[in-house]
């Protein structure tokens, strides 16, 4: 479970599209005409900073976690993996110049934008289950360009054209997965998480019955019906392949390991890459959080996430390598050891839970030194094993900048100018003085304390179930919002203060105010970035507007205070109680949900305040046409680096789109 990133560096889209709002079916993202490219420079200050040991684990790590990179685009689409490799040659070294030449400069500065994105998000899919698609190179140029590619003469022409179409055509496969719980138009999609052709329906018909999907499946025809295929090491081409390296380089990190847990970590997730036995995926997580804190060097790899299956059982790949800073982590412990204190005052009737005396989640404030995922976080909470969360426990993760990035002159405007957009004129000087504490409030509380909390009724859920997976697409979308509204509700609680989260009651009492103000910008803001409402935070976040709206507790208004228009209508709060309130209601009626196992509420309850289709409406689309001239909506890629085996970090290229793409094939 994780948080994704509220009013920070947002990565998707910002440009015109005359394909938008005609109509019901899903459109394509129009790509940004320029993507910033952020500077690695202060990761360097991170790694300068490791003891020589350390070094070598995150080295080791960091390999594993390169050669498991090709697993994410495994997952996201069938044809990922050639594009991935279509597009690294074609902005090669040696073939830049020619794909150039060959497309001309303008397709050829959209096409580069589309491959940054593509190599960032790990396949064609954005984390709002949209595809980006090209409109300035035509079909027939990217088809001359993928044919002509090493990568791809040995696909069929059939799958030649599908992999052009995908790029350029609006209406093929623009979804990764399919948005309704019952799989319709699955076959229309294009994950791989299900062999091409499956469809809904078919699934449906046979799931927990002869159909078993776990985090390392993937559905496949048999002759016997649909089945699951396992990944292993033991998986013909590129799985098989890529765990062997994967395995080879967490064999050669242990040795470096630091403490008999992280050593026990590594042995864990060898045997079960090798195997793909579940079980010891679980025992690796056991020993994960059993380590807590101890290790600096931190790390997570695996299929985990379920995003991209609309069943949520299969998980898509991801790996983070990450540096604790003991200093900061020191905040979230104290946080952590008030868990049972929050508990109680939680509006959960009898499923609260029970903490042991000496309760201490750990809780570790760390720099993402190597992130591989389709999804940028701003903090995760694991395992997502639910069993193991109630009988071990459960570690937190919260992102930190990394060092001088907040202080960034270029990232501060662009953070002004989406406030500017989305707020109340007179909110956007305190919400950007304060919104980096009041941010990293919300995010220890959402981690920490709210995916930490409640119980729920064992005898209706089998023994090693999660109830959020249980519950579906639907089910991650409540838990999401179930982890914000503890933030919410508990924003000026006392025990910040005596912690040190903010000065005193009366600071609490001003980020309670900011922190309302700045959800809502931020609603606003996801909504013109993503457009749509379906990605599952999102949805929660649409669900407690529109309860908010409801109460009154907010309202719209013109941003500076005139006659309200669509092209000025923003978010505000009306009564800042009121909003606590709501936000204490709501959360209590998402945990019932979850620990009765109450489907049939679920489904009525975004049946009535969250419905995908109000991105039709006037005022959404508004927002997603005031959204266009964003400089943080187009998103950024990280500068190319890289660490030696003799200690060394390196960065490559510059801070262009053109100087770093050739850096991009491995
Ligand atoms: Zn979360």
């Amino acid at each position: 479970m994780r948080i994704s990133m509220p009013l920070a560096l947002s990565f998707l889209l910002g440009c015109v599209s005359n394909v938008l709002g005609q109509g019901g079916d899903v459109k394509p993202l129009p790509l940004p005409k320029t993507i910033r490219v952020q500077s690695a420079a202060p990761r360097g200050e991170v790694w300068a900073k490791l003891s020589p040991r350390e070094k070598m684990l995150a080295y080791h790590l960091i390999q594993a976690a390169n050669a498991g990179r090709e697993l994410l685009f495994q997952r996201t689409h069938r044809h990922s993996l050639t594009i991935k490799n279509v597009l690294e040659e074609a902005l090669s070294q040696g073939q830049i110049q020619k794909t150039k030449d060959q497309l001309g400069e303008k397709a050829f500065q959209e096409f580069a934008v589309y491959s940054a994105k593509f190599l960032d998000q790990g396949g064609p899919y954005t984390a709002s289950n949209r595809k980006y698609v090209l409109e300035q190179a035509t079909q027939s140029q990217i088809q001359a360009l993928v044919d002509g590619s090493k990568s791809a003469f040995q696909l069929s022409r059939q799958d030649r054209t599908g992999i052009a179409r995908l790029l350029c055509d609006t209406h093929y496969e623009v979804q990764q997965a399919p948005e309704s719980p019952d799989g319709k138009g699955l076959e229309k999609t294009g994950s791989n998480f299900y062999e091409q052709g499956i469809t809904g329906p078919e699934v449906m018909a046979v799931l927990d019955k002869t159909l078993k999907p776990n985090i390392n499946s993937r559905v496949i025809r048999s002759d016997k019906g649909l089945a699951c295929e396992t990944l292993t090491m033991q998986s013909p081409k590129v799985v098989g392949a890529a765990l062997q390296k994967v395995v080879g380089h967490l064999q050669a990190a242990r040795p470096f390991a630091l403490t008999a847990h992280q050593n026990e970590q590594i042995e864990a997730m060898i045997t079960y890459f090798q195997g793909g036995d579940v079980e010891d995926f679980r025992q690796a997580n056991i020993s994960w959080v059993r380590d807590r804190a101890d290790s600096r060097v931190d790390f997570m790899i695996g299929w985990v996430e379920f995003e991209g299956d609309f069943l949520s059982r299969m998980a898509a790949w991801e790996s983070y390598v990450q540096i604790v800073d003991p200093e900061i982590s020191r905040l979230a412990q104290s946080l952590a050891r008030r868990a049972q204190d929050f508990e109680n005052a939680m509006p959960y009737g009898p499923f609260k839970k029970k903490f042991p005396a000496d309760y201490s989640p750990p809780a570790l404030m760390v720099y993402y030194f190597q992130v591989i995922s389709g999804f940028r976080t701003a903090g995760y909470n694991l395992p997502n094993f639910d069993d193991i969360r109630r009988d071990v426990g459960a570690k937190n993760i919260i992102r930190l900048p990394m060092p001088g990035e907040e202080a960034d002159p270029t990232l501060k405007a662009l953070r002004r100018e989406a406030l500017q957009e989305f707020l109340p004129a007179s909110k956007v000087d305190p919400v950007m003085a304060n919104r980096e504490t009041c941010y990293r409030n919300l995010v220890l509380m959402h981690e920490i304390i709210g995916h930490g909390s409640g119980t729920y009724d064992t005898s209706k859920y089998g023994k090693t179930d999660d109830p959020v997976s249980i519950l579906g697409g639907l089910g991650s979308a409540l838990e999401e919002q179930r982890a914000d509204l503890t933030a919410l509700v508990f924003v000026d609680d006392p025990k910040l203060v005596e912690i040190g989260a903010c000065k005193d009651a009366i600071e609490a009492r001003l980020f309670r105010q900011l922190t309302y103000d700045m959800y809502l910008g931020d609603f606003l803001l996801r909504l013109s970035r993503d457009r749509t409402l379906a990605e599952m935070h999102q949805r929660g976040h649409w669900l407690f507007i529109n309860k908010l709206l409801k109460a009154g507790a907010i309202r719209w208004m013109a941003r500076d205070g005139g006659a309200l228009t669509l092209e000025n209508q923003v978010l505000a709060v009306v009564d800042y109680d009121q909003f606590q309130t709501v936000a204490r209601a709501v959360l209590g009626e998402l945990q019932a949900i979850k620990a009765n196992r109450d489907e049939n509420q679920l489904k009525a309850m975004f049946n009535e305040y969250a419905l995908l289709s109000a991105i039709e409406q006037p005022w959404a689309q508004a927002v997603i046409h005031r959204g266009q001239h964003l400089a943080i909506n187009a998103g950024y890629v990280e500068q190319p680096w890289r660490v030696t085996a003799d200690g060394k970090y390196e960065m490559l290229g510059g801070n262009t789109l053109e100087s770093i793409a050739p850096f991009w094939k491995p």
